[in-house]
C-alpha cells in the first residue's frame, strides 16, 4: 500500500472509471473516508489529500478525534450503528448520519435537533440482506417509514445507505445494490418530489459494483488507510 495520498489518488481513479463505464460524471461520485481506528493525524492526510468526507463508526472515537480537530476541513458523516441514547452526541456534530435505521432513532434525532434548533441530514439505512446482525429498515417496510420520516421537523431524509451480506464470490453484491437503486429510484418518485441527493452504498471491495449500480457515494475504509488490526480478527467491523 501507499501513503494515504497515493491511496486516495488510486481511489479516485478506479472511481472514475467506474463513473465513465456507468456513463455518469466521476465528479459526481462522493469519497467518503471511512476512517475508524484511524488516529487524527491519519485523517488529516486524508483531508490534505482531498477526501470528501470522513465518516466514523464508533461515537466516542469520534467526539475524541473531533476534540482533536482530526476532520477540519472536510465534513464528518457518522456511517455506523447508532444507539439512540448516543444521539445527542452526535446530531450537529456530523453533517450527515448514513444509519437513521428505525422510526424510534430518527424520532430521537428530530428530538435533539430541536433542542439544538438545528435541522439534521440523514440518510435511511436498509437492510437489504434482510440480516439479524444488520440495523436497518427492512426493504418492505421502507416506502412507508421514508413517507413517516417527511413528517419530522428537525430531519431532513436525502437519500438511502445499505450495507449488503458479505459476498461470497465477486460481484455477488451487485444484486443487492441494484435493489437499494431501485427502491430509492421509488421512493425519490413518489415521496421526496424526485430530491434525494445520496445513495450511499459500496466499500473497498465492491465500490466499482455500487457506483455501476447507481451508488454516488462510496464509503471507503482499508483500501485507503491499510487494514485494520482487529480485521485479522473478527474479519469484519463493527
Ligand atoms: C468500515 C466501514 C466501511 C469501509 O469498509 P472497508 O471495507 O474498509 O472499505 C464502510 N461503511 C461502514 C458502515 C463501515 O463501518
Amino acid at each position: 500500500m501507499g501513503s494515504i495520498a497515493e491511496n486516495i489518488r488510486s481511489v479516485r481513479e478506479r472511481i472514475a472509471r467506474a463513473a465513465e463505464r456507468a456513463g455518469r460524471r466521476p465528479e459526481d461520485i462522493l469519497l467518503v473516508g471511512a476512517s475508524k481506528m484511524n488516529d487524527a493525524a491519519a485523517c488529516r492526510e486524508a483531508v490534505a489529500a482531498g477526501i470528501d468526507a470522513l465518516g466514523e463508526n464508533r461515537v466516542q472515537e469520534m467526539t475524541e478525534k473531533l476534540a482533536q480537530h482530526a476532520y477540519d476541513g472536510a465534513p464528518v458523516h457518522f456511517i455506523g450503528h447508532l444507539q439512540r441514547n448516543k444521539v445527542r452526541q452526535v446530531v450537529g456534530n456530523v453533517s450527515l448520519i448514513h444509519s437513521a435505521g428505525s422510526l424510534e432513532l430518527l424520532e430521537e434525532i428530530d428530538r435533539q435537533a430541536k433542542k439544538r434548533g438545528l435541522v439534521q441530514d440523514v440518510l435511511l439505512e436498509v437492510n437489504i440482506g434482510r440480516e439479524a446482525s444488520k440495523s436497518g429498515f427492512d426493504p418492505d417496510a421502507l416506502f412507508d417509514a421514508a413517507a413517516r420520516a417527511r413528517e419530522f421537523e428537525a430531519v431532513r431524509v436525502l437519500g438511502l445507505m445499505a450495507i449488503p451480506p458479505a459476498a461470497e464470490e465477486p460481484h455477488g453484491n451487485f444484486r443487492y445494490f441494484e435493489k437499494v437503486c431501485r427502491l430509492s429510484v421509488d421512493i425519490a418518485e413518489n415521496l421526496y418530489d424526485n430530491g434525494f441527493e445520496y445513495l450511499s452504498m459500496g466499500m473497498s471491495d465492491d465500490f466499482e459494483d455500487a457506483i455501476a449500480a447507481g451508488a454516488n457515494m462510496v464509503r471507503v475504509g482499508s483500501a485507503i488507510f491499510g487494514h485494520r488490526p482487529y480485521q485479522t480478527t473478527t474479519g469484519g467491523f463493527t
